[in-house]
């Protein structure tokens, strides 16, 4: 069986000229001894590209399979994939999501951008990065290790949030309250009719401090969180004013 030494990046591979020929409308599928990349005294073809990208690349040729990682970006792979002259489609299902994700995210990006090109001035540039980061932190949890955190944090928050409010209506968590409101006689009349318990519960009772004090938290942790999510809008519509 015919071997071939394969020097890419400086690191070597080996495989057979079989394996190759696979898919011989590719790069490395139309190699032989005449290609520009082969040396002759050391008998190996050189190619200066991603070593650890060809691991995969390799792979496809052995298995018929492209998977790679998911801490390789998107674009160098199809930067690899390109000059190996291999089709994207070839990329396994299981992989799709993270290679086209990069797309998806240069697309969100390149959307950010245009909206704030109308008023680019240094200062602007800089503010719109910043923007762009916050953005991504905030709705992107695997842009990097701070939006993973942000995202727990913002989790933990809608579950607290969400047993919080119904505890509020237990009456474990109900104090009586300090100071009755004055209903007129009628409205007090309507409720001794109604005798409804949750009703008097209501009316008599306040929710108890520390759920308030929660409440009061979660809440401000959501109006923060969208007031600085949707400050690319609010943003776009201050420039269009300022138009
Ligand atoms: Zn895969």
């Amino acid at each position: 069986m015919e071997t071939v030494k394969l020097n890419i990046g400086g690191k070597f591979y080996e495989t057979t000229m079989k394996t190759l020929n696979r898919y011989q409308h590719t790069r490395l599928g139309s190699l032989t001894t005449r290609s520009e990349e082969y040396n002759p005294e050391k008998q190996c073809f050189f190619f200066d590209r991603n070593p650890e990208i060809f691991n995969w690349i390799l792979d496809y040729y052995r298995t018929g399979q492209l998977h790679f990682p998911d801490n390789v970006c998107g674009a160098s792979l199809r930067q690899e994939l390109q000059f190996w002259n291999i089709e994207e489609e070839e990329v396994s299902e299981c992989c799709w999501k993270s290679y086209y994700q990069y797309q998806d995210e240069m697309e969100v990006i390149a959307k950010l951008k245009e909206n704030f090109t109308s008023t680019i001035t240094a200062d602007e540039t800089a503010s719109n990065r910043t923007v762009v980061r916050m953005w991504l932190f905030l709705d992107r949890p695997d842009s990097s290790r701070a939006a993973k955190m942000f995202n727990h944090v913002y989790l933990f928050f809608v579950l607290l949030s969400s047993v919080t409010y119904c505890l509020a209506s237990h009456p474990m968590f109900r104090v009586d309250k300090e100071i009755l409101l004055d209903l007129d006689v009628q409205l007090q009349g309507r409720l001794d009719e109604i005798n409804n318990k949750k009703i008097l519960l209501f009316y008599n009772t306040d929710e108890h401090p520390a759920i308030y004090i929660i409440n009061k938290t979660c809440m401000c942790f959501f109006t923060l969180e969208l007031f600085f999510i949707s400050s690319p809008a609010l943003r776009k519509r201050s420039s269009s004013r300022n138009c």
